[in-house]
């Protein structure tokens, strides 16, 4: 458990909510999973600690179960922060609806602020267009947090978010993910805040942190099953684990995770213990960096020791090589990150 490896990061609320994701399974469509969460006590309110702590084990157990957890907080988060639509947010954590977190454009990925979705006023309400694709669990969304221009008729519209309600979406082809694109057209919506990219900017500040906890959960699990099967495996009359460059691979597995761990607890815990208005990008983006390469690097270790049984579709670490890739890009690209990496290094120069 990681409360009682890393004592020090972590308070006995988080213990507990430690011990129930840590046997928590659940199957079928995103809402049966996000029904069983909320059964579970899984989406009561917590810390960026407490979201790390529950990713890391739905992570271990399954992808898309920590996917249906997650997006629900970051679809919700933006509300909560803003205040208002407490109704929207207690049914969202009771399990009775799901909701997406709509900021990805066709033209705006890591560029966010060029996002061109537009919204208009439409008496009390607004009614937008634009197209949002990559969206996690828009096939079954009831609601999604959408970010989108304020179309004041000045150049310098700001980013609003907004609430719309049965959000028009079409799945796309992601592997071991339920994603879509909603193409938005006079959709009605509701105004959640003119302060949107604020809002956006500070729902993947929480949420990011745990990013590289999820990784490290899929990466734990690769151990897992690698230590598994090197035991058994006989090749050259004795068990892969008897071999030195096999050991030594367990070896930098072990470190990969022993780093990518320490470093992404931090960053949740600079995020939980900083200051108000404190930002906690380097930390997090350190983390978030850290964690997600090492884990492609052990799941990568963890397809070679399987040998063909690696690369066989449906076996456990093929998943976990086909489910790591996306924690790269998403929530902020490596690449990208590594630009505010090195602005802080350069900054002191
Ligand atoms: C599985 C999955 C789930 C997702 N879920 C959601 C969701 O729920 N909601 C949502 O809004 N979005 C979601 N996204 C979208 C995700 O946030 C974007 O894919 C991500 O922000 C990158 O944008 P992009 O794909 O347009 O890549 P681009 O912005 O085109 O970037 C492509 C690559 O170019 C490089 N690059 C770009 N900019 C820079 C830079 N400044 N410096 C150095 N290198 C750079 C990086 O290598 C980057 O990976 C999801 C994506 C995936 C794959």
């Amino acid at each position: 458990m990681l409360t009682d490896r890393y004592p020090y990061f972590f308070d006995r609320v988080h213990a507990e909510r430690e011990a129930v994701a840590a046997s928590f399974r659940a199957e079928g469509s995103i809402r049966d999973r996000v029904r069983a969460l909320s059964a579970a006590g899984l989406f009561a309110p917590t810390d960026v600690r407490g979201l790390a702590v529950s990713r890391w084990h739905l992570a271990h157990a399954d992808a898309l179960t920590d996917l249906a957890f997650i997006i629900q907080e970051l679809g919700t988060f933006p509300l909560v922060s803003a205040g208002g639509y407490a109704d929207v947010v207690e049914e969202a954590r009771a399990g009775r609806s799901v909701v997406a977190f709509g900021l990805t454009e066709p033209e705006a990925g890591s560029d966010v602020r060029a996002l061109t979705t537009r919204a208009v006023r439409d008496g009390d309400g607004y009614r937008l267009t634009g197209v949002k694709h990559f969206i996690s669990n828009a096939p079954d969304a009831d609601r999604a947090t959408i970010f989108a221009r304020l179309d004041t008729g000045s150049p310098q519209d700001g980013i609003a978010c907004f609430l719309v309600e049965n959000p028009p979406a079409t799945p796309q082809k992601v592997a071991g993910h339920s994603i879509g694109r909603f193409d938005l057209v006079d959709t009605p919506a509701r105004l959640v805040s003119t302060k949107g990219l604020g809002l956006a900017f500070a729902t993947l500040e929480r949420c990011r942190p745990s990013v590289g906890l999820a990784a490290m959960g899929m990466a734990r699990r690769a151990l897992d099953e690698t230590l598994r099967h090197v035991a058994t495996r006989r090749q050259f009359g004795a068990p892969l684990s008897a071999m030195p460059v096999v050991q030594a691979r367990i070896a930098d597995m072990a470190l990969e995770l022993e780093a990518g761990t320490l470093t992404a607890l931090h960053a949740c815990w600079r995020r939980d213990t900083a200051g108000k208005g404190e930002r906690t990008g380097y930390e997090s983006a350190v983390g978030k960096v850290t964690a997600t390469e090492a884990a492609q690097r052990v799941i990568d270790s963890a397809v070679q020791l399987h040998g063909g049984l690696g690369v066989e579709e449906d076996s456990v670490v093929q998943q976990l090589y086909r489910d790591i890739r996306p924690l790269r890009i998403y929530e902020g690209a490596t690449d990208v990150l590594k630009t505010v990496i090195a602005a802080r290094w350069l900054e002191g120069s």
